[in-house]
């Protein structure tokens, strides 16, 4: 691997400001040979001052998630079970990373953990349902755990690291299960709490995903969260670079687990990544783009299982000009239909965003004509609730197991061709809520979900594939993308 981070850094090198935050996902943080890796890595970039964020291990988030769940249905037992296979794990992996030599104050700490882990799981059974506020609590204990465990790694291969508190360095607010930082606290204490351990030469090692109240009551910023705390750090303390290590080459055309020819996108604009993020890829977070664009720092996707590679580069301003980036696919959604009774009086309009509003629905997505009104939801929940709320008003009907496809790439509005060209491809899908013109960037239509995994093969090999396809019965305007990807 190279060390062209310090040629591309902003900041000297006597700068107490971070060249590099690296951020490490569960993907690459499966068991103890890729912590090694991780710590390899990190040690490639140390004169360049970084900071390290880590998620939980690779599936302790979802164990932790179906473990609550179990004790919210009454089946405490199953789920202290489930506890008990991933206390196991994680001493496993503490001992392997360590040779054995953990000390007796770590081994005491993360069995505490573990016990404040049991404790909140008996509180789900007692409260008979997963709160939000409980579910904070618990999933965000995989990423307090995974952080001491790699700390103690770091530290047992000889880097000079400090482990942060992130549930004193990001202050959220209370909208548990998906906060937003308060930035004004969250930048100032980030800086209090790495910015003196940075001049020290310690390398700062923080927990992604999770944050806390002012009061200090656990919060999290949403599932994949770990790439938003790698960004809200790195524009926080206005790092020369942030680094996303994961388990693929970079952003890939599409997701490889969809199309397995994915390609790496060499370069991309953080509009482009955020449009991504926000329709549903899941290599980031949808927020994840926003601090960094905000203070103009260059993030990279880069592969922990392969770290020579070249990786994705986001920045302002790409030098490739090609059209299609990525197509994505996001599965799990609902479609909902409001049809006024009447008529769309501005009254009702507001009526019905106040009584989604009420219900927590976010609504990101949706399209409007003369007498009804659609909406792109994810979880079906609270809709007989709208639904009842609204009668008289309107009617409220809404059909699940949708997928919400979408093609991403500057300029793609400015090229009508390219709508045909998805159109006549998918001729015999039935599309809905077409959204194309919206945005300068992106197209984005909603299949039924067992359609989903053909929508995107086709669309993958009309843009950027048929070029190899001599068979292909589909004319191609797209070139192949030939970023420079020249950072290494
Ligand atoms: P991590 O644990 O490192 O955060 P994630 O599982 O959250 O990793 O994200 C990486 C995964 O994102 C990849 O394994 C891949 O399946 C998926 N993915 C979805 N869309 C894309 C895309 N366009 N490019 C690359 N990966 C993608
Ligand atoms: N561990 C958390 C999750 O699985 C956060 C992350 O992976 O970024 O959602
Ligand atoms: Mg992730």
């Amino acid at each position: 691997m190279s060390e062209a981070v310090g040629e591309q850094s902003r900041f000297a090198p006597e700068s107490t400001r971070p060249g590099v935050v690296m951020k490490f996902g569960g993907s690459a943080l499966e068991d103890a040979e890729a912590i090694r890796h991780a710590i390899q890595i990190v040690n490639q970039r140390l004169r360049h001052k970084p900071v390290v964020v880590v998620s939980a291990l690779a599936d302790v988030t979802d164990q932790l998630l179906e473990a609550g769940r179990n004790a919210a249905k009454g089946q405490l037992p199953v789920a202290v079970q489930a506890l008990d296979g991933l206390q196991k794990r994680h001493d496993e992996v503490l001992s392997e990373s360590t040779a054995a030599q953990v000390s007796p104050a770590l081994r005491a700490q993360v069995d505490a953990d573990f016990q404040q882990l049991r404790q909140i799981l008996q509180s789900v059974a007692s409260a008979g349902e997963l709160t939000p506020r409980l579910q904070d609590h618990l999933l965000g204990m995989g990423e307090v755990l995974a952080s001491r465990i790699v700390h103690a790694a770091f530290v047992h291969a000889g880097l000079e690291t400090a482990w942060v508190d992130a549930r004193v360095s990001i202050i959220t607010d209370a909208a548990h299960t998906h906060a937003t930082p308060l930035w004004e606290e969250t930048n100032r204490q980030l800086q209090a709490t790495t910015l003196p351990l940075l001049q020290e030469g310690k390398v700062p090692l923080i927990s992604g995903f999770i944050g806390a109240t002012s009061d200090g009551i656990p919060t999290t910023l949403g599932r994949g969260g770990s790439d938003y705390t790698a960004s809200i750090v790195g524009a926080a303390l206005e790092a020369g670079r942030i680094e996303i290590w994961t388990d693929v080459d970079g952003i890939l055309t599409t997701d490889p687990k969809l199309c397995s020819d994915a390609r790496r996108v060499p370069t991309m604009s953080f509009e482009e990544a955020a449009d991504l993020a926000f329709f549903g890829a899941k290599i980031l977070h949808p927020a994840a783009i926003a601090p960094a664009m905000r203070k103009n720092v260059p993030v990279w996707v880069l592969n922990a299982h392969s770290p020579e590679g070249k990786g994705t580069e986001i920045v302002a301003h790409p030098p490739d000009e090609c059209t299609i980036k990525a197509i994505t696919a996001k599965s799990g959604v609902t479609v909902v239909d409001v049809e006024a009774v009447r008529w769309f009086a501005p009254e009702l309009l507001r009526e019905i965003f106040e009584v989604f509003e009420r219900h927590q629905y976010g609504l990101d997505f949706l399209s409007a004509s003369r007498g009804s009104l659609s909406l792109l939801v994810t979880s079906t929940d609270a809709l007989p609730a709208i639904a009842e709320e609204l009668k008289g008003l309107a009617n409220v009907r809404w059909e699940s197991q949708k997928a919400l496809v979408c093609l991403v790439g500057e300029k793609v509005r400015r090229q009508p061709e390219i709508a045909s060209q998805v159109f006549r491809a998918l001729s015999d899908i039935d599309l809905r809520m077409i959204c194309h013109g919206a945005s300068e960037r992106n197209i984005s239509f909603l299949v039924d979900e067992g359609k989903t995994e053909d929508s995107v093969r086709r669309l993958h090999r009309l843009f950027f594939q048929s070029r190899f396809d001599r068979h292909s019965a589909v004319r191609v305007t797209q070139p192949m993308c030939q970023g420079s990807g020249t950072w290494q």
